[in-house]
């Protein structure tokens, strides 16, 4: 009785002092109360234990309370909280010189920030500024930020507030081989094989990769209708998150970036979500397609849940950039920079990169399996522990399976022990993205709830 009249009180506190969209978007019909956090681990005030396969959004990259990120946060906390960058201390250069040496030339300079929206705030500006231009595309589905110029570049309905937001952005088709209308799905032969590396073309067979051409004709298409000749920036997650882990034919991002910059514009890639070792076979997202970004953008992450951001650009773009004052107060502040020096150093000791392209490699096949075995799942695909299974009324259809079905499996899921996402224009889509620290079993078990609980959905219909 004592612990209903706490959960009661806590949910008017939340309906009445917190952003009540919150309140809205609270996934869970019996909403999960939070109280503690280790590794892949969480555990509700009652002490039951959820396996966190959605890590926060993709953003506790290396397990939660990781002693040793923990024990860097707190050996700052008690050196120096803060001072701003007009000052040189030492944490902000050890972290910009290392996360540096992340990226290849002419990637090397570096901005701190505080979160992913004012990261792509701040590319946003330094595109225009550096071009010249003013107009942006990203692609639709995309989500950047909820700020009113990112909200622009972010197109999902969802998010979109009835003011002028984002000014000179266009959102392009996006290149979704499954929900796109030129069809396709995800490699058959090999389940596990991502888009870029799929060679069922070169071997003649009907595949997703095939339909690049007409996506790219889709991006001409947007450069002849609805931007001028001249472009800032072309924006693009390296796979999408929000959207549902939606990847693109092989080529495309290449194609894309050299189409833009015929454009005059830069490419900017967004790794709010797939950077720091998440796709596994590449530290980067982006190569996995095979580019070099002019910018690019990273946040969740990069902090294991410390509220940071950072955009990584080319010391041209910076010398057109210098030309005004920049100044963010919390950007760069020294227990952050402690923490993402200490998460980078964790990603090489725990050796998160392989184990996500190890253990994201067999989800992906077991989850492959299941839809061969289940009628309801469309695709599964993926990379490392970025990965989206897309669920539909029939395969034939491929119509999204309605948010009431969703829901109900979703519940079921959390609470049988595990907390995953959801996304896709229509949440249609469920998305793994744990801490990359979850082990083989965790998966297996993963597996047998995520089994059980389309095994009850179908037994109710
Ligand atoms: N870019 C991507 C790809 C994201 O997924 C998000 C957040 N979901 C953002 C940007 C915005 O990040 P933040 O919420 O930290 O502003």
């Amino acid at each position: 009785q004592v612990k209903t009249a706490f959960f009661r009180h806590t949910l008017q506190i939340r309906k009445k002092h917190c952003n009540p969209m919150t309140m809205k978007v609270t996934y869970y019909k019996k909403p999960v109360f939070i109280h503690q956090g280790y590794m892949q681990w969480l555990w509700d005030v009652d002490g039951k234990r959820y396996l966190d396969l959605f890590a926060g959004v993709a953003t506790v990259s290396v397990g939660h309370c990781h002693p040793k990120v923990t024990a860097a946060a707190v050996q700052q906390l008690k050196r120096l909280w803060h001072t701003t960058n007009i000052y040189v201390y030492p944490p902000l250069h050890e972290y910009c010189e290392k996360l540096a040496s992340y990226f290849p030339d002419p990637l090397k300079v570096i901005y701190l920030t505080n979160s992913g929206s004012e990261a792509n705030d701040l590319a946003m500006l330094m595109a225009r500024l550096h071009t010249g231009n003013f107009d942006i595309i990203t692609f639709r589905g995309s989500y950047h930020g909820g700020s009113p110029q990112t909200m622009g570049l972010t197109s999902n309905a969802a998010y979109k507030y009835p003011i002028a937001n984002g000014l000179g952005c266009t959102n392009t088709m996006c290149p979704d081989v499954f929900r796109g209308p030129w069809g396709g799905s995800h490699c058959r032969d090999s389940p596990v094989q991502t888009i870029r590396e799929c060679s069922c073309a070169q071997a003649g067979k009907k595949c997703h990769c095939m339909a690049n051409e007409q996506y790219i004709g889709q991006l001409k298409e947007t450069f002849a209708t609805s931007v001028p000749s001249r472009i800032a920036a072309f924006f693009g997650e390296p796979i999408q998150g929000v959207g549902g882990a939606v990847q693109y034919p092989k080529n495309y991002l290449k194609e894309a970036y050299k189409l833009v910059r015929e454009k005059g514009g830069v490419c900017i890639a967004d790794e709010v979500q797939t950077g720091f070792g998440r796709t596994g076979s590449h530290f980067w997202g982006f190569q996995g397609h095979d580019v070099i970004p002019d910018m690019v953008t990273m946040a969740k992450g990069i902090g294991n849940g410390f509220p940071m951001g950072a955009v990584v650009t080319t010391p041209e773009i910076a010398a057109s950039f210098a030309k005004g004052v920049h100044f963010n107060t919390f950007g760069g502040n020294p227990v952050a920079c402690a923490v993402a020096s200490s998460v980078l150093d964790t990603i090489t000791e725990d050796n998160t990169q392989q184990i996500s392209l190890d253990v994201g490699t067999y989800l992906m096949t077991e989850l492959a399996k299941l839809r061969e075995k289940y009628e309801i799942i469309g695709d599964v695909r993926g990379k490392g522990l970025q990965i989206g299974v897309e669920m539909v009324k029939d395969k034939a259809s491929r119509e999204p399976l309605s948010p009431e079905a969703m829901n109900e499996i979703f519940e079921d899921i959390k609470d049988m022990g595990v907390l995953i996402g959801k996304g896709g224009i229509y949440g249609q889509t469920f998305r793994i993205k744990p801490p990359m620290c979850i082990s083989m079993e965790d998966a297996d078990f993963f597996m047998a709830v995520f089994n059980k609980s389309i095994h009850n959905y179908m037994e109710r219909r």
